[in-house]
């Protein structure tokens, strides 16, 4: 990438909003609705799409900015049973303050730093906080086959029967020791 790209990229993330009619006016609000990319959101488990919607009303207080609203997106996630990637729609509510610098305790929460209001923070923070910890791309997910790594969902390898569920492996495993010379039933005393 070269330092021009860089640079665009560092813009983009500047997620912000003009607070100059907000600023130490307690009281008064103002409705944001706008679209905006945020790059580079991404855990373990997925990403962001950088297309975010926003429909926000911030309203000066004393001690601050509280930003109150929606964010909309979508997650890209991988399956955690057969791996494929999907996508999910989110939509979230936001209800932090930005602080004035001059507040208490300002230094540990969102801040306020001039007449713009980095949203960059408190969105990414929400959106990463609420991304689903264990995706499925759909609740019966079959997964990959542990025997030859196929599909389940698409394909009918023969393996399943193969496949025992983890609940019955107790009595699975008592059957085998039933079934066993020693115990057979022709071996069993019967007094
Ligand atoms: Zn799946
Ligand atoms: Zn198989």
């Amino acid at each position: 990438m070269t330092s021009k790209g860089l640079n665009t990229l560092r813009e983009a993330r500047q997620l912000s909003v003009d607070l100059s009619e907000l600023l130490r006016d307690p009281g008064t609000s103002k409705r944001f609705e706008f679209t905006d990319d945020l790059e580079g959101l991404s855990l373990d488990m997925g990403r962001v799409d950088p297309a975010l919607a926003f429909e926000l009303v911030l309203e000066s207080l004393v001690e601050g900015i509280l930003v109150r609203g929606k964010v909309a997106g979508t997650y890209v996630l991988g399956c955690i049973r057969c791996l494929r990637s999907f996508e999910r729609p989110f939509e979230l509510e936001l209800s932090e303050v930005l602080s004035y610098p001059d507040q208490p305790g300002a230094e540990e929460g969102y801040q306020i730093t001039g007449d713009l209001a980095d949203l960059e923070p408190v969105v990414r923070d929400a959106v990463l906080l609420a991304m689903p910890v264990n995706p499925l791309h759909a609740p019966d997910c079959k997964g990959l086959c542990p025997v030859c790594g196929s599909d389940r969902n698409e394909t009918d390898c023969g393996h399943e029967a193969a496949r025992v569920d983890l609940r019955w492996e107790p009595l699975e495993e008592l059957k085998q020791r039933l079934s066993t010379p020693g115990s057979a039933p022709g071996a069993e005393r019967t007094n």
